[in-house]
């Protein structure tokens, strides 16, 4: 059982010859509206591409976009009942995306900004197997959720968007997974990703680094006697269509696979496979492959 706790955004896309500056109106193609929102997305992906079962812990207004969000929560497979409904808009994406696929974006937080841990939600995370957040919500509702968990079980951190994390946040860690930018974010100047993640060990037990087309690197903490672990996860060629939501599927399957005792590394291979999946697919939710499709790639 994994609960995800984290934000649920509807993304307004639309694709522009080049992004508008201050004061600039500019003629786009048609708007694409489409369930997302990290908390959202990676609930998904822990539920659709990796079988657990999932509740996400968010927050949603009273508007057409919170129907369009727990509509696609609940296709996924995603237990919705600890959803609150908040007196602010559902939180919004607005996207702009220029010919060669760069995108700008502005988050409207509205009701993400009111997510909540009270009685029911910290039951449900005590009786949760792994804990993942990202964070689009308040860093509060991201500690809380931490200290509810059980003793042993995972907390799994997707820092991202990139901010700067409170040192009683830090000690709840178990693994953190963070693309290169945010790793150097985190851990400030690194040559490489193996540099970078060796000096986050100094932080936290264990660190993901997701690496886009070039796959992932697991580094863990080592014993007394043998330094840190490394374990770099080539990636499966795809033919990459739309990279959003790969990172969020990856998390989803991380989180997925390590409520059931997987081992790190193996846990990032079958989270590999899934990212891979999803880029061969346009949008976020409608990305996330199956637990079926993603066993079979990743053992193919
Ligand atoms: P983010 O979107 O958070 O920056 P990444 O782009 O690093 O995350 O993607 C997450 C994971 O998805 C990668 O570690 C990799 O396993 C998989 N992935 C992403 N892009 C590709 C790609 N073009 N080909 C194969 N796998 C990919």
């Amino acid at each position: 059982r994994v609960v995800v706790v984290g934000s649920a955004n509807v993304d307004l896309v639309v694709d522009v010859p080049r992004h508008p500056g201050g004061g600039e109106t500019i003629l786009g193609g048609d708007l694409r509206r489409s369930p997302g929102g990290k908390g959202a997305n990676q609930a998904v992906g822990a539920a659709r591409a990796g079988g657990a079962e999932t509740t996400f812990v968010g927050a949603v207004g009273h508007d057409d976009s919170a129907d369009l969000l727990l509509a696609s929560l609940e296709r996924g497979g995603v237990r919705t009942d600890l959803v609150a409904r908040s007196a602010a808009p559902t939180g919004t994406a607005l996207i702009t995306v220029s010919p060669d696929g760069e995108n700008a974006i502005v988050v409207a937080p509205g009701a993400n900004s009111d997510v909540a841990i009270g009685a029911a939600q910290r039951e449900r995370i005590a009786a949760a197997d792994a804990v993942l957040a990202q964070l689009e919500v308040p860093l509060d509702v991201v500690l809380a959720a931490a200290r509810a968990r059980t003793r042993g079980v995972p907390m799994i951190l997707n820092a991202a968007p990139s901010r700067d994390l409170p040192a009683e946040l830090w000690t709840e860690i178990d693994v953190l997974v963070v693309n290169e930018h945010e790793a150097a974010d985190l851990a400030g100047a690194g040559a490489d990703a193996e540099m970078l993640a060796g000096a986050l060990l100094a932080r936290v037990p264990a660190v993901v680094v997701t690496l886009g087309g070039d796959g992932c690197l697991v580094a863990e903490r080592g014993t007394q006697d043998c330094g840190p672990a490394l374990v770099r996860v080539q990636p499966v060629r795809v033919d990459a269509v739309d990279t959003t939501g790969a990172g969020d599927t990856f998390c989803g399957v991380l989180a997925a696979a390590l409520s059931r005792g997987a081992t790190l590394p193996d846990a990032a291979r079958l989270a590999s496979a899934a990212g891979a999946l999803a880029v061969t697919r346009p949008g976020a939710q409608d990305a996330v492959p199956s637990a079926a499709e993603v066993v079979a790639l990743s053992e193919g």
